[in-house]
């Protein structure tokens, strides 16, 4: 809350504490502003004319031009009467409503209820945005991330990585005759598989990297800031695993496919780095499966 008459400070506080609401207040657009930033409100209530050198014009400007979603928090300004043009500046400045100075209790009361209405529908628009997004990039079965997440933010893994001269690696794994789990125990038994094992990569990998499921059986994992040797040892542990875990009691065992961005010093995009991925990984299954192979020349000459 800014404003620099005390008397309508006092007035305005009490009833805003009565509305049950917490305040602070600054009689200068300068404090008020440096406070918006440092804490986070619903509300804003302005005076147009302020201590200082900032008006109420400029704390509106201020607010509306920042980098965040904060500059979406609504803004009521309060104005003296002979202040008409001001208020209409104001308002063009992104004001969401304003009240005339003296304040009416109940208008302002209905006023500052309105604004703060429309935050929180606001607010709940947003999250359930940011639950329908989650929705459409999850894998429903395991809970990884999905295909659609892949195509949307793979490339920009790749980009980030040689833009920034960064090792990127990605390892593709798929489950070996696991056509042969489902036909012995069932569909039910195969998702229950599916799940632990998904789970078991979330554990055994980092925050940074990404675990997706990529279709049926075969999961993907990008390893930002991991170069082909190190690729190359996870891909080991992770196919031990794999074969050591048991979930529901059964042998289940996966192969992988390994390629890096800077193998060979070379530059490629998120397709080719798939690709080779899956070379290596169909080289796997030919050598045997549960096993690890790196993509190479070699494994285009075995899959030819
Ligand atoms: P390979 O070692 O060559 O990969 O043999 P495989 O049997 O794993 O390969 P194939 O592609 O023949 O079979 C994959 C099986 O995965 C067939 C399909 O029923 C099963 N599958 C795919 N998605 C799911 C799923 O969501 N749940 C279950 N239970 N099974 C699935
Ligand atoms: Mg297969
Ligand atoms: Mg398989
Ligand atoms: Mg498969």
């Amino acid at each position: 809350y800014v404003e620099d008459s005390p008397t309508t400070a006092q007035l305005t506080i009490n009833t805003l504490n009565e509305m049950g609401l917490e305040v602070d207040h600054y009689p200068s657009g300068e404090d008020a502003l440096e406070a918006f930033w440092k804490r986070d409100y619903d509300v804003v209530i302005t005076d147009v004319v302020l201590e200082g050198e900032m008006s109420g014009l400029n704390v509106v400007r201020g607010i509306r031009s920042a980098p965040t979603e904060k500059r979406e928090i609504p803004v009521l300004a309060v104005s003296g009467h002979e202040d008409m043009s001001r208020r209409v500046e104001i308002l063009h400045s992104g004001a969401n409503d304003y009240i005339e100075k003296p304040i009416v209790e109940d208008e302002f009361k209905a006023r500052l209820g309105n604004l703060i209405t429309s935050k929180q529908l606001l607010d709940q628009v947003r999250s359930q945005q940011e639950e329908l997004r989650k929705l459409a990039v999850t894998d429903q079965l395991t809970g990884l991330y999905n295909r659609t997440y892949l195509a949307e933010t793979a490339q920009k893994y790749v980009s980030s990585a040689i833009r920034h001269q960064e090792s990127l690696s990605l390892l593709m794994l798929d489950l070996d005759m696991f056509k042969d789990i489902n036909d012995t125990h069932g569909h039910a038994v195969g998702d229950k598989v599916l799940t632990a094992i998904g789970r078991m990569l979330t554990s055994r990998c980092r925050e940074e990297d990404v675990v997706a499921r990529f279709g049926g059986e075969e999961f993907i994992i990008l390893l930002p800031r991991c170069d082909l040797e190190n690729a190359i040892y996870k891909a080991e542990h992770l196919c031990r695993f794999i074969h050591e875990l048991q979930p529901e009691g059964l042998k289940v065992s996966a192969s992988f496919g390994v390629s890096s961005i800077h193998q060979g010093g070379r530059h490629i995009d998120f397709e080719k780095l798939l690709k080779e991925a899956d070379t290596a990984l169909y080289a796997a299954k030919d050598n045997g499966r549960n096993r690890v192979e790196v993509f190479s020349d070699d494994c285009l000459e075995a899959s030819a």
